[in-house]
């Protein structure tokens, strides 16, 4: 159940099954000049990303993935397959965005796509200070940005203290537009040790060379959260970074679009993130 169809290009109303991965969906969208925000992996499959949330490459440009689900299929627990959407069965469309696994099996989702070929893509590494001050001037960086960056950070061993390394994803497509949205970003770190930028159509950041079979090969714990990036978050972030165990961080921009939804449309609680 992997099928990707668009049904109307004028209203870009796409329909993805559920087991499709992201890899799929915009290898085939791109064919018509469309594109969903979906994750940052190609491998990644669709069905818990669209009913939980979905945070993109293109995500404060776009919002989350849910905020753009017009229709689910889905099954109850006794059996009925449901086609639900805003004028039928509007609780349970309410429902299944956010908190999808709990009310059913979502067969498939139509979803309204994005206009576009493709985006800037730039990748920048910066020396961190020890205090998290990096980190905060980033967070400041993005909260002002516009719309059209989106980007994710990971902090990485360099010498004795941290390295982080930043990608940032300008929903433009002309290097006009891409050059000013990322220029700040080398600067924010205490030196700047690399960086490239190119504009590359959207299906290379979720590319079909991500897709591996899912054999349970890589166990992992995985925690997260939304969090507001004050002083002290960002000092424990540092501290959480620097474990021996070095465990594997990222953080990511939201804000923008991702503001834009009334907190009653759907069950995502907290857009925009608690401090602590
Ligand atoms: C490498 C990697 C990168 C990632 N990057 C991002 C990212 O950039 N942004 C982001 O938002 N998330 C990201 N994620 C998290 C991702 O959203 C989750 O892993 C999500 O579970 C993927 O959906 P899936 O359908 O593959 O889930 P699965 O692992 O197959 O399922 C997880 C659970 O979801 C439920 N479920 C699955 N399908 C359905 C369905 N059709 N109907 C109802 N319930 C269902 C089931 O309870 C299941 O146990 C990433 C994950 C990985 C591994």
């Amino acid at each position: 159940m992997h099928r990707v169809e668009l049904l109307d290009q004028r209203t870009r109303r796409v329909r993805v099954e559920a087991g499709a991965r992201w890899a799929q969906v915009a290898e085939t969208l791109s064919r018509y000049g469309l594109a969903i925000s979906s994750g940052g992996h190609g491998n990644v499959g669709v069905g818990w990303l669209v009913t939980a949330g979905g945070v993109g490459w293109l995500v404060r440009r776009y919002g989350l993935t849910i905020d753009h689900v017009q229709a689910v299929d889905v099954v109850l627990a006794d059996g009925t397959l449901v086609h639900a959407d805003a004028a039928h069965e509007p609780d349970l469309f309410w429902a299944v965005r956010g908190a999808g696994a709990g009310v059913g099996i979502v067969v498939a989702f139509e979803i309204e796509a994005l206009e576009l070929s493709s985006v800037g893509y730039a990748q920048i590494v910066v020396e961190t200070d020890r205090q998290g001050r990096t980190l905060t001037r980033w967070a400041e960086l993005m909260a002002e940005a516009p719309r059209d960056l989106s980007s994710a950070v990971m902090l990485v061993p360099y010498g004795n203290g941290l390295a982080m390394s930043i990608t940032a994803v300008v929903a433009a497509e002309s290097a006009r537009r891409v050059r000013p949205a990322v220029a700040p970003l080398p600067t924010i770190g205490v030196k700047l040790l690399d960086q490239r930028a190119q504009l590359v159509p959207y299906p290379a950041l979720v590319s079909t060379a991500h897709l591996h079979p899912n054999i349970g090969q890589q166990p992992s714990i995985t925690t997260n959260g939304l969090l507001t990036m004050t002083d002290d978050n960002a000092r424990a972030i540092m501290g959480v970074a620097t474990d021996r165990r070095q465990p594997l961080n990222q953080m990511r921009s939201m804000g923008g679009a991702v503001n834009d939804r009334d907190g009653a449309a759907d069950l995502i609680v907290d857009r925009r993130g608690r401090s602590g």
